[in-house]
């Protein structure tokens, strides 16, 4: 496979950006390698600067569920861009999209639109602790909330760690108030409230986390948690960035029949264009600005491209049993990828959750994932690094970290599936007895 012009291209921009990308996965830093340069997308299908075609499970990360390129988000753009591309002033594109997020998200009365998932977590953990009057927030190792200050926190072992700080350049006081502690343990949490009752603003989880791969919340973790916020009167937060509009069109919080208090969104609901929300219910949404004291603002919020792109992928996605059938193949992708590692006696934990799935190779059999020490400790990143490079070859590309989601459009076909899962099989049987 050619890689001379990605390389060339990657050369050039490692002069002029960090590393040479505007966000430190694209590298390939885990995984070694040329990363690829694209230059089109179409549908499933993704082409880099060398003419190398590939089936894309990565999807800008979650966002292109109709796959790139659609028409209909396409005719949406340009029909937006002729009449201007920003004013700082309301259109009722706005109120369009935020009326779609309230029908399709159970929990949502209110929306303020802003440009990225981390604005969105970040404004609604002010906004937790403006409502309360509290300082502490909560947060699971291993769930990834976008890069604010308060939520760059590394995991403390054992229960309850008050957290350090996982970046340089982040002040101990930033993440003073930030107490991490294990995904799926309920007895933490409890361990958190007895200490901390009236103290903690919010507790805020990815349902269904993505971004440690993919590792599911129990049920009994999920509706334990609610409860407790209740009864201590912390918000409950639910960072659906990831998981809204792709878990279920409700989201995660639809699949599991929770009720948050606030909602964080992203990824989906831009359509691919820069877009993050908080969302939740009126009674605390009245707390931000200008209703309430809450400050929170932005010159590009509520862009009118950005509003056309989410609103034109939302209502496709929302048309007959489209987002079934991506359910389907992504559920297909993933019996085939356990059917092969069970042929070939590869240790692997997979799963889906909707359009959204995860794969890990495991260092042992009998490993089992549940939250971040565990994926740390048992998954087998040497394997995982090989797999991704054996699917690029042969046209296939999947995320380039052992350590996050895949994702599937309404663009991939059976066809796509079954390409896939062959070279997978491929892979598989090349691994046996390494
Ligand atoms: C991607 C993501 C974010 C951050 O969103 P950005 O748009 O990258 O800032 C926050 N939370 C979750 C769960 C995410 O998956």
């Amino acid at each position: 496979m050619k890689t001379e012009r990605s390389a060339g291209l990657h050369d050039q921009a490692k002069k002029l950006i960090p590393g040479g990308v505007n966000s430190p996965v694209r590298a390939f830093k885990s995984v070694g390698g040329v990363p690829r340069y694209f230059e089109k997308g179409s549908g499933a299908y993704v082409w880099d600067a060398d003419g190398n075609r590939y089936i894309d499970y990565v999807l800008s990360w979650g966002p292109l569920i109709l796959g790139h390129a659609h028409p209909d988000v396409l005719a949406s753009l340009n029909d937006a861009a002729t009449r201007g591309t920003s004013f700082g002033a309301p259109t009722h594109l706005e109120t369009e999209l935020a009326q779609l997020v309230v029908e399709l998200v159970p929990s949502v009365e209110m929306v303020r639109f802003v440009n990225s998932g981390t604005e969105a977590t970040m404004s609604a953990l002010r906004l937790a602790r403006a409502f309360t009057g509290r300082d502490k927030i909560v947060k699971f190792a291993g769930c990834y909330h976008g890069h604010a200050d308060m939520l760059l926190v590394q995991a403390g072992s054992g229960v309850a760690t008050l957290g350090l700080p996982d970046s340089p350049g982040v002040p101990e006081g930033a993440t003073a108030d930030t107490i991490v502690i294990p995904f799926n343990d309920l007895e933490a949490v409890e361990q958190v409230f007895a200490k901390w009752s009236d103290r903690v603003a919010a507790v805020i989880v990815e349902p269904i986390a993505g971004n440690m791969g993919l590792v599911k919340g129990s049920p009994e973790f999920l509706h334990g948690l609610q409860t407790m916020c209740r009864d201590h009167g912390s918000l409950f937060i639910l960072d659906e960035v990831m998981t809204g509009f792709r878990v279920a069109i409700g989201g995660a919080q639809a699949f599991y029949g929770l009720d948050p208090d606030l909602t964080c969104l992203g990824k989906v609901i831009g359509g691919g264009l820069p877009v993050g929300a908080y969302a939740g219910k009126a009674e605390v949404m009245q707390t931000v600005a200008p209703v309430g004291p809450m400050y929170q603002a932005g010159t590009l919020s509520g862009n009118p491209l950005a509003m056309s792109a989410g609103l034109a992928a939302l209502r496709a996605l929302t048309e007959g049993d489209l987002f079934a059938t991506i359910s389907a193949n992504t559920a297909k992708l993933v019996k085939g990828v356990v059917e092969s590692g069970q042929e070939f006696n590869i240790p692997l934990q997979t799963g889906n959750a909707g359009t959204m799935f995860g794969v890990y190779f495991l260092a042992g059999a009998g490993a089992d994932i549940v939250d971040f020490d565990t994926a740390k400790r048992y998954a087998d990143t040497e394997r995982y690094a090989r797999y991704f490079h054996a699917m690029l070859e042969r046209g296939v590309y999947f995320a380039p970290s052992q350590f996050e989601a895949g994702f599937v459009s309404s663009a991939h076909t059976e066809e796509d599936i079954d390409f896939s899962l062959k070279a997978i099989r491929e892979f598989m049987e090349a691994e046996r007895g390494i």
